[in-house]
């Protein structure tokens, strides 16, 4: 039965969906004005191992992942102009171009990452009207006031009747001497009282009519929003990365028990950081990776290009509560561990059965799920898969042999693990009805053929210059007992 880490807990608990075969899920999407870097892929791939491990389980989920667009989420640190707005004006762009843009190029990597679409995926102003409601009802609670047009939660009043900083492990005094928020600072009551409503600056584009002022909303009001709206007022699961428990989620928290009087979300789950030579990834330190640049090998960081799958296996390598360190090495080990992983899958799909096994195939599946249930290990998934790697060579070396009911269950985990579970795109060498690839399969049998017909002749220099010349051309070619196995 699946654990996980709830970070309001901390400890491992049993999932029991609030509604019987159903699960709500909600994650803090991008906030779209650049491209998505490292540090976007593992919450999406994290969570993505959560979706897809969830529907094997046989659950239908509904998975909200928010856009948000309406920038506020870092003000430029000069002109405390919305980014999105500022990037609009500089390029003359109205700013849901903006917003559009990113959108897409966000959608294109992680579509290439094998992330699969959210259930529901809103946008931050495409939610005003409710954001606007929302923040009324904290209001009349008694949990907000207004200043000068903005509405600011009354963080003190807040922590009276609720524990404020419970998911962070925070009590009020620690919020207070860490606060350095400046940002309408002469507004506010206190310094830690954070913004449910901005009223907008004369040059801020992107605004909105409320009852309070011409403005936007505060940066953490599109998720208590959007999660309530299309998941309910109690639902299963909140994730994201570490950075954004604080002040992000604890904010998220206070704001639906000022509304609703309650929680609303039964598990929070975050995911670790990505360091980039010990280093957090951030603006001073001049390490932000976008994906494009990965994908590319364009960054000083980089030996070489890396794949999307190479990214992706990269971040599954790690549990996805301890951090991981990039190094373009460490991206190399992966690079060569995933095309081992391609290496044995090839083997595996040309496997043939024979009448009996002489090999054990153990209970590969229930390991593998006992892993992912362990709070969704997939280290130990992927060390699992690798342990069976060694029956497979041991059948494709003609050292054993394996019946076609076990052949079929090895094939059956691999496909289930691998390519639903961990989403892993294999390359299906000849199996997949691809055209041109089947021509180009044909084509290179017919000159291993011919090779091996040579070497029965011991027609040694047209063997040799075959093999010399489509090693030439990138294809590595492997004798066997039964004649031959290559790949690209
Ligand atoms: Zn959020």
């Amino acid at each position: 039965m699946l654990q996980i880490y709830n970070t309001l807990t901390r400890q491992k608990e049993y999932f029991r969906p609030l509604h019987e075969g159903h699960v709500g899920m909600y994650v803090c999407g991008p906030t779209v004005y650049g491209d998505a870097h490292l540090g976007h892929a593992r919450p999406a791939i994290t969570f993505d191992l959560l979706y897809r491990y969830l529907m094997h389980l046989g659950y239908k989920v509904r998975y909200v992942r928010n856009i948000t667009d309406v920038g506020h989420l870092e003000h430029d640190a000069d002109s405390g102009e919305d980014k999105i707005a500022k990037k609009a004006r500089l390029e003359q762009l109205e700013p849901m171009e903006v917003v559009q843009y990113f959108t897409n190029r966000y959608h294109r990597d992680m579509e290439a990452l094998n992330v699969l679409p959210p259930s529901i995926e809103p946008h931050a102003s495409g939610h005003i009207i409710e954001q606007i409601a929302f923040v009324q009802k904290i209001l009349d609670n008694g949990y907000a006031y207004i200043s000068n047009g903005s509405v600011y939660m009354d963080v003190e009043k807040y922590a009276k009747d609720y524990p404020y900083g419970k998911l962070s492990g925070r009590n009020l005094e620690d919020i207070k001497t860490e606060t350095r928020e400046l940002d309408g600072q002469e507004e506010k009551k206190h310094s830690f009282d954070f913004a449910l409503w901005k009223k907008a600056a004369p040059e801020h584009i992107m605004h909105w009519p409320s009852p309070w002022s011409e403005g936007f909303p505060g940066w953490h009001m599109e998720c208590s929003t959007m999660g309530t709206k299309y998941l309910g007022e109690e639902f299963d699961i909140h994730g994201g990365g570490m950075d954004l428990m604080f002040p992000h989620h604890e904010a998220e928290i206070a704001q639906s028990c000022a509304a609703l009087g309650h929680d609303t979300v039964k598990y929070w789950m975050h995911n670790n950081m990505i360091t980039i030579a010990g280093k957090k990834m951030g603006k001073s330190y001049h390490n932000f990776i976008t994906l494009d640049q990965f994908f590319k090998g364009e960054h000083e960081l980089l030996s070489k290009p890396f794949s999307p799958m190479t990214i992706r296996f990269f971040i599954l390598m790690a549990h996805y509560r301890s951090t991981v360190d990039f190094s373009s090495e460490a991206l190399e080990a992966a690079e060569k561990g995933l095309g081992r992983l391609q290496e044995t899958w090839n083997r595996l799909m040309k496997l043939q059965p024979s009448d009996k096994s002489t090999v054990e195939i153990g209970n590969l599946s229930e390991r593998c799920e006992e892993a992912m249930d362990d709070d969704l290990n997939s280290p130990i998934v992927i060390s699992h898969l690798f342990e069976s790697a060694k029956i497979i060579n041991t059948i494709a070396d003609g050292k054993g042999t394996i019946s076609a009911e076990d052949l079929k269950q090895l094939k059956d985990v691999w496909r289930t693990y691998v390519v639903d579970i961990l989403g892993l795109r294999m390359e299906e060498t000849g199996t997949e009805a691809n055209g041109s690839m089947d021509a180009l399969k044909g084509a290179v049998d017919m000159l291993l053929n011919m090779r091996l017909e040579a070497k029965r002749n011991k027609d040694w220099t047209t063997s040799d210059r075959i093999r010399n010349e489509l090693t030439a051309l990138g294809f590595q070619i492997k004798d066997t007992k039964d004649g031959f196995e290559w790949t690209i």
